[in-house]
């Protein structure tokens, strides 16, 4: 069945739509004539990832339509369209018969994911005994690490045309979806400049926008919040239908790091991933490291800089629905272009957690590489080697790893004395649309919401009586095959207090904290225990559709799921700021009024320095002054993207407010606002050691002065999302007006923090006069990642006045 149901249209339909007959032919003559499945060679006219070369998203569709038309071993779906509308395409790779019978394999990893729906022994004896072990590799998600989104078709090929046993044990216990790129956005973007700067200074620099619309480097930040269209589309592929088993996301890092970069992971783990779930990631790495070692690759590293603390990336979200999640990180060229690497500068790279000398062997890093010549090749030959790997364990192993599967989520239905039973999200909310976001959030990745339809009889933390549940909410039971995601999205993180040998605090890779109701500002209420839980918890409701939630919130019903929220107030003229420095802040700034619906008109560089400014207000974005003042580098870049605002544009900016205008600044840019303008204002938390201040990304607790008009609509205690940011003082016999502070004490939520006393009581959003204009300063990131809806409306707010 090359077709099954639940999926959209193959992508061979849909690119030869006009030729469905003929289509048909040439399918059925391939069935005979397997031994001319099409080389990427014959197709592109190069050998992807030789020097030099890119193929562009059509040409990547392309081939693989024409592999899923000439190989029984592929088949091709569009899962859906990219935020630009592009094809998102999926190539489903395994023996024939497999691939005739994909719904059926579908079935029984669905049913693995679920063990409530397996009623005995035996049915599991026989769907681990039927089942195949479901693997995804999706490549290249950060467009710019482009060398995998190009050995995809070398992969697809060699598994689709290899007649040795090894290939045929891969394609007969495994059912490979390959993802040439969840981002194709960004292919395109990466192919365009690249060829546009081919032999000239720029060759091999990224390109002067960001390689996602919205999010950049940040679309791998998304997998639990699902803002992005890929993300919604691959988040239902795979924990709405297919389940894999094992996840691999291939990356690529700097160039003068390890060649490549495979788990076992960097500490900390995070408590809620499964320790039996980080062993198999670790064995999986393992297997690639020896299988490396074999053919003499140098420069390969375990125990390495990245970690499984955080909660949100394409291999990490993994881990809380139960399955394998593998990261690899090969170092880079300059895109596709070779380089050669100087010894001295693996040298001076001494910063990698858990690898601080390059040129030293260590049992993580036995083998060293001193340098030399490095190409796409290199690259592409190291992931190729490393996704084999994968595949070969997935073979080998396959009862094993779909019974452990079915294990893992059966554990998670049992109630532990010391966890939450649940967690109510309570009804009557002032924001709604906030709530109905949450839960959409939380169903679309698969999570069972229900609704409060009847009393429970529940017991909560510092409240010593049962206590009767009001009825009309929402509740999400613990006790699910995803336990351990509904505890990472509720629960507040607890960061360990890591300090490296000097007592400067060692940053973990990504954010500390995440709580998503916090962020969202969406009140609920953790349940410890539930009386009768056995006999009440069937007698509720399940949610089952979104326009359910929104209709019993009293929401329209346009626009779901995940649609645009109408804002109904009249805005003023608005500008957002954006360089060519392809700022990630922005584009998230972006998202935030696109999705709420607030016109806008993006201000180019060109636009400041001229000093025409038709706005009632401009949005600053979390920049640095260097970034927005000076720009992209004139040595590297043309001159229509270098440059930045430059001083003239810094004196326009400040006509611009003395004039009348409106200027709001998001965390970093404040800083250059403050130089700039004069301001009587600093920022406390500049220039304290990691000893002594610290907090990489947490959410804090402000105490908001809610008469403020900025204020409106948000409580005295609102969260806050705090990621290096800033806290403010203000100069004696100043004006400056402070909308809201840091809590004066316990300001911490979720995540870690060093050396709280800097920063509480400290002004954290503040309004000034500057001529006849207004200047707002928000010292943390009120649109943070698209993730902190609780503060969205004190930018709504200020945008109004
Ligand atoms: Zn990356």
């Amino acid at each position: 069945m090359r077709n099954p149901r639940r999926f959209r249209k193959s992508v061979s339909l849909n690119f030869f739509s006009a030729s469905l007959c003929l289509c048909g032919a040439i399918l059925f003559s391939a069935f005979t004539i397997a031994s001319q499945v099409p080389s990427p060679k014959s197709v592109l006219g190069f050998n992807p990832t030789d020097d030099k070369t890119i193929a562009d998203w059509s040409q990547i569709t392309n081939y693989f339509a024409q592999l899923d038309k000439a190989s029984k071993n592929v088949t091709v779906k569009e899962i859906g369209k990219t935020t630009n509308g592009k094809p998102l395409i999926v190539a489903f790779i395994s023996s024939a018969n497999n691939i005739k019978n994909l719904e059926k394999y579908r079935q029984i990893s669905a049913k693995l994911a679920d063990p409530r729906t397996v009623k005995s022994d035996a049915e599991l004896a026989d769907l681990v005994k039927n089942g195949k072990t479901i693997v995804s590799i999706s490549c290249s998600i950060h467009s710019t690490e482009i060398v995998a989104s190009q050995m995809s078709m070398n992969l697809a090929y060699e598994l689709a045309t290899a007649t040795d046993a090894d290939t045929k044990e891969i394609l007969e216990n495994t059912i490979l979806l390959l993802i040439p790129s969840p981002n194709p956005d960004g292919i395109d973007i990466v192919a365009d400049w690249y060829r546009k700067t081919l032999d000239t200074k720029s060759e091999g620099t990224a390109p002067p926008e960001l390689y996602h619309h919205y999010a950049g480097h940040d679309n791998n930040r998304d997998w639990f919040m699902l803002n992005l269209v890929e993300t919604q589309a691959i988040t239902k592929l795979f924990w709405q239908q297919w389940f894999p088993q094992l996840v691999y996301d291939v990356h690529q890092q700097g160039q003068n790091a390890s060649r490549f970069i495979i788990p076992p992971f960097y500490d900390p783990p995070n408590p809620r991933v499964s320790p039996s779930i980080l062993r198999e990631v670790g064995l999986i790495g393992y297997k690639m490291a020896a299988d490396l070692q074999a053919k003499n690759i140098a420069g390969v590293a375990t125990n390495s800089t990245y970690d499984t603390w955080w909660h949100g990336g394409f291999r990490s979200a993994p881990y809380y629905h139960n399955s394998i999640g593998i990261l690899s990180e090969a170092a880079s060229v300059n895109l596709m272009s070779p380089i050669t690497v100087k010894k001295e500068d693996l040298a001076r790279n001494r910063n990698a957690r858990g690898l601080p000398n390059l040129l030293e062997p260590a049992t993580n890093y036995p083998d060293t590489w001193e340098g030399g010549l490095w190409r796409p090749a290199d690259i592409a030959n190291i992931e190729m080697t490393a996704s084999r790997s994968l595949l070969q364990m997935a073979a080998k192993f396959r009862p094993r790893y779909l019974r452990q599967f079915y294990e893992y989520g059966k554990a998670n239905l049992q109630p532990t004395p010391d966890e939450p039973q649940a967690f109510i999200i309570s009804a009557g909310q002032p924001n709604a649309e906030s709530v109905s976001r949450l839960i959409e959030i939380l169903m679309w990745q698969g999570i069972e919401v229900h609704q409060l339809t009847r009393e429970l009889y529940v017991t909560m933390p510092e409240m010593k009586d049962v206590h009767e549940t009001p009825l009309g909410g929402y509740l999400i039971f613990v006790n699910q095959p995803q336990k351990n995601n509904i505890l990472s999205l509720f629960e507040k993180q607890v960061y360990p207090h890591r300090l490296l040998p000097n007592g400067d605090a060692e940053a973990p890779y990504d954010v500390a904290g995440w709580t998503l109701p916090l962020q969202m500002g969406v009140e609920y209420e953790t349940v410890l225990s539930i009386r009768n839980f056995e006999k009440d918890r069937p007698s509720l409701k399940r949610v089952e559709f979104q326009n359910q939630v929104r209709s019993s919130l009293g929401l329209d019903q346009s626009g779901t799921p995940f649609g645009k929220i109408r804002q109904v107030k009249a805005r003023p003229r608005i500008g957002l700021y954006k360089g060519y420095t392809s700022s990630i802040d922005e584009g998230w700034t972006r998202l935030v009024l696109d999705t709420f619906m607030i016109a806008f008109v993006s201000v180019t560089d060109a636009a400041v320095r001229s000093g025409e400014l038709p706005f009632d207000a401009i949005i600053l974005p979390a920049d640095g002054e260097n970034t927005i003042v000076k720009g992209l580098s004139a040595e590297r870049y043309p001159a229509e993207f270098s440059g930045g605002i430059g001083e003239n544009g810094v004196e326009n900016l400040k006509k611009y407010v003395a004039n009348g205008g409106k200027l709001i600044c998001f965390d970093d840019s404040c800083e250059m606002v403050i130089k700039r303008f004069g301001l009587p204002i600093k920022n406390v938390l500049a220039g304290l050691k990691r000893s002594e201040f610290y907090n990489p990304g947490s959410i804090v607790a402000l105490d908001v002065d809610t008469s403020d008009p900025i204020a409106k609509g948000l409580r005295k205690d609102t969260a806050a999302y705090f990621s290096s940011s800033s806290a403010f003082e203000i100069a004696a016999d100043a004006k400056v007006n402070v909308v809201a502070r840091y809590a004066s004490k316990n300001a911490l939520l979720s995540g870690w923090m060093l050396g709280e006393k800097y920063l509480n009581g400290k002004p954290a959003l503040v309004e000034t006069n500057y001529g006849k204009g207004k200047i707002v300063l928000f010292a943390f990131r009120p649109q943070h990642r698209g993730q902190s809806w609780g503060t969205f409306p004190f930018i709504f707010n200020s945008l109004e006045r």
